[in-house]
């Protein structure tokens, strides 16, 4: 498999070079050239492989033969050695849990992928790596969690200072070794923005830089496998199945989207999102008019310029007539979130997070205007203690803190002040 640049003024690559590279010269994010289909064999027989099995025939593909099979079963396997539960709801409407990982966020799966592969990569070469990765919240943690101790690579996280929840601050500024986090005066845009801006800047080019965002593809493309392992598990309901995906800066959903055009018998997808609504404007007004990002309560969400927008409108070639058919979006408030939250526990007990409570809202929105008989499923992307102030002071309840976070928040934190990308910069040369 060879990947282009959407910009169109890089050369196509290979796996390990799109991995290293994180985003194509010309800055363009990396798309494969084609996408593989898999055969009606693999689906029938879907529910006889293991989780492992299924996903290694997902993304070799993608991978090429630059892996042995041996290995990436390996990588495959301990990417997905947790367990991703569905949580019904009402008769037709689940959550799918995608936080049983060691950071509570469902970017741990990606994280890991990514880490493992890089690290396998990359073996033996004299060349340091150094991955710097902007966080609305989740991703640094679970970067931080993927990449530590990995040989040879080194990472930079950049976060908002003051907007993200503590657990996810302790999460990427206690861990030390080849992990650093600098705190930057800012909003997370900002911190995207500088990352963007160090990957063009050639006063760098001594430097292996790489981006572990959803940019990658090797973070962004593993996602995929939540929509094959919640496929595998509802199929013998016989029912047409939709996605309600929360959605931040949109690799989550467009990895799932990839799958259904690689033939996962998926009906539809719903971009949930808070405040931060670029897409379903998009959806409603068929013009892409980005704005800066607001703060919310879903703060893995709070981006106001989603970077996987260029690559969902490449599946559908830019036609939004086509785009519509698959892809519904829908914004909701705070205040709306909030009653969601309550919704949600008063329908089953369930402790929903903001994100999930976002996807709740979206996918029975969805519902309500259709005549047909669905299931529906959103995705639980955060751990509710990720997000503690807000659900507790909403469900008036103290949400359980799981032992290995307990740990976590106990250390101290360490991280590097800075302003702008000059502070950067120079932080990167030293
Ligand atoms: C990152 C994140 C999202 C958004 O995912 P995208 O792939 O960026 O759209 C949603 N919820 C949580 C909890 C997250 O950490």
């Amino acid at each position: 498999m060879k990947y282009f640049s959407l910009n169109h003024n890089s050369k196509s690559t290979l796996f390990h070079d799109a991995v290293k590279r994180g985003l194509a010269p010309d800055r363009g994010l990396y798309f494969p050239e084609t996408i593989p289909q898999l055969p009606q064999s693999f689906f029938d027989n879907i529910e006889k492989m293991s989780i492992p099995e299924m996903a290694y025939r997902v993304i070799k593909p993608y991978v090429g033969n630059q892996i042995l099979k041996e290995k990436l079963m390996e990588i495959v396997s301990e990417t997905l050695d947790f367990d991703f539960p569905i949580i019904e709801i009402t008769d037709n409407i689940a959550a799918l849990e995608l936080f049983q990982g060691p950071t509570l966020a469902f970017k741990d799966v990606g994280a890991r992928f990514m880490a493992r592969s890089l690290g396998h990569l990359n073996q033996g070469s004299k060349d340091k790596i150094t991955v710097l990765v902007a966080t609305s919240g989740d991703t640094g943690g679970a970067v931080a969690n993927g990449f530590l101790g990995v040989e040879g690579v080194n990472v930079v996280i950049l976060y908002p200072k003051g907007k993200v929840s503590e657990i996810q601050e302790k999460q990427l500024t206690t861990l030390g070794q080849n992990i650093t986090a600098l705190e930057v005066d800012g909003v997370f845009d900002d911190c995207q923005e500088m990352v963007k801006t160090a990957f063009l800047d050639t006063g760098l080019s001594s430097i292996n830089l790489t981006s572990a965002n959803s940019i990658n593809v090797a973070r962004w493309l593993p996602q995929m496998f939540y929509y094959f392992i919640a496929y595998r598990a509802l199929k013998s309901k016989n029912k047409k199945l939709v996605f309600s995906v929360p959605s931040g800066n949109f690799g989550n959903i467009c990895a799932g989207i990839i799958g259904q055009q690689m033939g996962l018998p998926i009906d539809h997808f719903i971009a949930s999102t808070n405040v931060n609504d670029a897409v379903p404007r998009f959806l409603e007004t068929g013009t892409y008019d980005p704005i800066p990002t607001i703060q919310t309560i879903s703060n893995a969400m709070d981006v106001g310029n989603p970077s996987n927008f260029v690559r969902i409108q490449k599946i559908f070639n830019n036609d939004v007539v086509k785009m519509k058919k698959i892809l519904s979006g829908f914004r909701y408030t705070d205040q709306q979130t909030k009653k969601a939250l309550k919704e949600i526990y008063d329908l089953k007990s369930y402790i929903a997070d903001p994100h999930g409570a976002v996807g709740y809202l979206g996918l029975k929105e969805y519902l309500e205007q259709q005549n047909e008989d669905f299931y529906g499923v959103f995705l639980e992307t955060a751990h509710p203690v990720k997000f503690l102030d807000s659900v507790n002071k909403t469900l008036k309840l103290e949400v359980e803190i799981p032992e290995r976070l307990k740990d976590t928040l106990s250390k101290e934190k360490t991280s590097i002040p800075i302003k702008d990308y000059s502070e950067l910069k120079s932080y990167l040369l030293n």
